[in-house]
């Protein structure tokens, strides 16, 4: 991406209005996210959940038996077929066991 590019994305965010909330993607992907003008919807909890399954994975499988790739392959399998209340889950034991950064 261009520096010019990334600039005007960062107006956009200065100045757009901005919502952090859970939003149900339904029977479809998860939904990161939804924008109306001048307003985005951000919904954290695909991205982090993809990540605690991703590491955890890691913690379950040594790196000398599975690679990176082959973690993230499990990592999507896992994540595609969990549903809202598993969402919802995985997220509430992260945001409970998160430890605010020092
Ligand atoms: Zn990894």
């Amino acid at each position: 991406m261009s520096k010019k590019l990334l600039v005007r994305v960062m107006a956009v965010l200065a100045q757009v209005e901005i919502e952090e909330r859970y939003v149900n993607g339904g029977d479809k992907e998860m939904v990161h996210g939804l924008r109306w003008p001048g307003k985005i919807v951000i919904n954290p909890v695909p991205a982090i959940v993809d990540s605690i399954v991703h590491e955890c994975l890691h913690e379950i499988f040594p790196p000398e038996t599975h690679s990176d790739r082959a973690i993230r392959g499990m990592t999507t399998k896992i994540v595609q077929k969990l549903s809202d209340d598993e969402f919802k889950a995985i997220y509430s034991v992260f945001k409970s066991r998160t430890k605010p950064s020092p």
